[in-house]
């Protein structure tokens, strides 16, 4: 680390490169959003689609301080995981950031980057990192999907924004979402379309229709839709639902959601049943969830079983355990444990999710859980003092990884076991290098592939106190 910053400081005087050279590098990594990335003597110039391992001739397009962008003019050498995409086909790849990298190429691009992190900047030692765990079929895995309404040539389209832009790419294809919501987006888009319902117009603030969202429960086949309008009022409400509830046998929820705002916040405030049960559900495993429109639930449920089966495996449960589950969500994790365990309390900062893990609790008759709104490092060492005291503590935080308080809280409680879920890499390495200063080991590191197309990796790891 120490090398590179004293290299982008002397580079930063002699930038290599200026704009509109011609020049051939190396690529030799990602960036999160899964551009090349190529260094001449340590300074990064990122170019999108170039692979790791490809050598490649690039146009330098802007130079910064510290790093440069440039374009791909002709790669030299290729990866041998490289896959060509159609030209024609392209709109059927929102989203996925790899769609470049065949799906072998893309397991091993992350193993590589878990290993790396927790080695470079974890500085764990003598981990067991196992081989991540990929899909059989890594498409059209994904049970929701919202997208964007537009207009062209007087008929609806819908798609996902061009990267960096708001102008739509009009697809009814994307390789990542179950083919039950790419049908469903279709055919409502299709429906409104005919009763001449506008699409919103965002620079104007005008028309009705901003998004359709399509959430699936996999298990269950039960389809929601949720129609969201700019206006309060839904032209053609009674002829939508009776088309929606013929074309879409599987729906059971259709509801509308007003959003007058200029924003990009997807959701407005109102919502309104139009027709059928205001949630569909599903379930992972044997535990059972309702689904709202506004609900977190996890997006591939085939994956998020297999993880949180880990999860469950590294609690070492015997139906004795106290476990905290910190950064609940609504509930998935807790009452996937409670199952195997004496008493689960979960705490999570979002009131809503609280609400919907409450009722999941209720709609599987789990009792032996208890969920508390608030911020985990503040609710967790008020249960201590409570003298309530965990044997096992699970934590599954978001991208920015655990609250330094609540770290320090975990050493000095000692849980026999932690189990820490996390969805970055490198928080993950920071926050076990903490642990591991404070007594505890980290014996094992599951890699699980939960967004195959996409730079993101899931992992989860075991460990115990020493
Ligand atoms: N395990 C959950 C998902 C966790 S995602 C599930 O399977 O449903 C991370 C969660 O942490 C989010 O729900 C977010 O709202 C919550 N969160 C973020 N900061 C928090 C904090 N300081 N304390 C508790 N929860 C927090």
């Amino acid at each position: 680390m120490k090398n590179r910053g004293v290299k982008v400081d002397k580079m930063s005087q002699t930038i290599p490169v200026k704009k509109n050279d011609y020049i051939d590098v190396e690529f030799v990594d990602l960036t999160h959003e899964g551009q090349g990335v190529a260094k001449l003597d340590g300074f990064p110039i990122f170019v999108p689609g170039g692979l790791p391992g490809e050598s490649a001739q690039i146009k330098i397009l802007n130079v910064k301080k510290n790093y440069g962008y440039g374009k791909l003019i002709e790669i030299r050498e290729k990866s041998p995981y490289r896959v060509e995409i159609p030209k024609e086909d392209m709109h059927k790849y929102g989203g996925c950031q790899l769609h470049h990298m065949s799906y072998e190429g893309q397991l091993q691009f992350k193993q590589n980057l878990v290993e790396q992190t927790l080695t470079r900047i974890g500085k764990l030692q003598d981990v067991n990192i196992h081989p991540i765990i990929g899909m059989e079929q890594p498409f059209h895995y994904r049970n929701k999907a919202q997208v964007p309404v537009g207009e062209r040539n007087g008929r609806l389209i819908t798609g996902f924004y061009k990267p960096r832009t708001h102008e739509i790419i009009d697809t009814d294809e994307s390789v990542i979402h179950m083919e039950a919501i790419n049908d469903a987006i279709k055919i409502v888009k299709e429906i409104c379309s005919e009763l001449g319902v506008t699409a919103y117009n965002e620079e104007a603030h005008t028309g009705v229709l901003r998004h359709i969202m399509a959430r699936f429960g996999r298990k269950t086949d039960e389809l929601m839709i949720v129609l969201i309008t700019r206006t309060e009022k839904l032209p053609h409400r009674e002829e939508i639902v009776g088309k929606i509830v013929a074309a879409l046998p599987n729906v059971k929820s259709i509801v509308h959601n007003v959003n007058p705002k200029r924003t990009n916040v997807i959701l407005g405030e109102k919502t309104q049943v139009l027709w059928g049960q205001d949630v569909i559900y599903d379930y992972i495993g044997n535990v059972k969830f309702a689904i709202s429109p506004r609900s977190f639930y996890q997006v591939n449920p085939v994956q998020t079983k297999v993880l949180y089966d880990k999860a469950l495996a590294y609690a070492g449960l015997t139906g004795e355990e106290i476990v905290f589950d910190a950064y609940c969500g609504i509930g998935t994790i807790s009452l996937f444990l409670a199952q195997q365990a004496k008493k689960v309390y979960g705490v999570e900062v979002v009131p809503d999710a609280i609400n919907d893990a409450k009722k999941n609790a209720d709609l599987n008759g789990i009792t032996n859980v208890e969920f508390t709104v608030g911020e985990a490092e503040t609710v967790i060492p008020n249960w201590a003092e409570e003298g309530i005291h965990a044997d096992v503590i699970v934590v599954d935080p978001p991208r920015k990884g655990c609250d330094a308080a609540l770290l320090k809280t975990i050493i000095e409680m000692k849980p026999k076991r932690v189990v820490y879920v996390s969805c970055n890499p490198a928080t993950l390495a920071r926050d076990l290098g903490i642990l591991e200063a404070g007594g505890y080991q980290t014996l094992e590191v599951q890699p699980v592939d939960m967004f195959p197309m996409t730079m993101h990796v899931e992992c989860c790891a075991l460990l115990k106190k020493i």
